[in-house]
């Protein structure tokens, strides 16, 4: 009883301390990153990208479509929640040592300062893919990732549609790898929205990669859109995040992947030929050289 409540009073007064941080960290970081996405794809650009639309279209059961993104701002706000409960914890932990956050530029240097970035990144493609997975398990996925995969057709907002215990999982990225290496503060803050904006763009629900990029040894790297979106359609396969490396090496990339991602980015040029045939023009590539032949 005396644990209860010391462990109250510990907790009620790490909150008060954190709490305005905190909120300001992970209450406002799902709705600009997910909103400025979907302003950008779903409304700006939507003409332009109209031809590279995954799944169904637009105009289709527009109250399913409302229905689905009430569910997934409704698990989103669940799982901002779970966020800031577990931010006090890191916090805390973080004014008593035991995670190795940093905030003086110079105690590692700049090289460690910047390429800490790419480590947390390459530690957040392995963590993901092989946690992804292991949610994927009977036993564990009623509990953790169903409720991420009731959605078929993702939208921006899908982000962070986690249940609780996904929620949890997902967060531990930061905390493990700084109970281990040293972070600075600010390339914590710069990984946390770089790892939101990907995500909202994960779910964007249209193919952003250029034409051949996929196919492309290195930019292929590059996990598309289309990528995470196969994982949502057949809820197997594809379960990278950042790069498509920990797919190919374990033999669970869909074997359609690039040719789905060649006929998405090729689709409007075709619509275009297609429209110059159907006015009685020579689609552009079959027209005569203005220089002879
Ligand atoms: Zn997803
Ligand atoms: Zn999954």
């Amino acid at each position: 009883m005396d644990f209860l409540i010391d462990f109250t009073v510990w907790f009620l007064e790490s909150s008060r301390q954190s709490i305005g941080t905190i909120a300001k960290i992970e209450a406002t970081r799902y709705f600009i990153a997910t909103l400025v996405v979907f302003t950008l794809v779903w409304i700006v650009f939507e003409g332009v990208l109209k031809s590279r639309k995954l799944g169904r279209p637009n105009s289709r059961r527009p109250d399913a479509r409302f229905r689905q993104v009430r569910r997934e701002i409704f698990y989103s706000i669940s799982t901002v929640l779970v966020y800031m409960f577990m931010s006090i914890f890191l916090f805390q932990g973080a004014t008593e040592g035991v995670f190795k956050f940093y905030a003086d530029p110079d105690k590692y240097g700049p090289i460690y300062k910047y390429g800490s970035f790419v480590l947390l990144l390459l530690f957040h493609d392995a963590y993901f893919y092989w946690s992804h997975r292991a949610m994927h398990h009977p036993r564990l996925f009623k509990w953790t990732h169903a409720v991420h995969h009731r959605t078929k057709d993702p939208t921006p907002f899908t982000a962070y549609a986690f249940a609780p215990a996904e929620a949890a999982i997902n967060y531990m990225v930061v905390p493990l790898y700084a109970l281990v290496l040293p972070l600075h503060d600010m390339t914590t803050v710069w990984f946390l929205w770089f790892m939101i904006f990907r995500n909202a763009m994960a779910h964007a629900g249209y193919e952003l990669m250029p034409h051949g990029w996929a196919r492309h040894p290195i930019l292929g790297l590059n996990s598309s859109v289309t990528h995470h979106h196969m994982h949502h359609e057949r809820m197997t396969g594809n379960y990278g995040f950042y790069f498509t490396f920990w797919d190919r090496l374990m033999g669970t990339e869909h074997k359609d992947y690039l040719d789905r991602v060649d006929e998405i980015t090729s689709r409007g040029r075709k619509m275009k030929d297609r429209r110059v045939e159907e006015a009685g023009m020579e689609p552009a590539d079959s027209a005569p050289s203005p220089v002879g032949g």
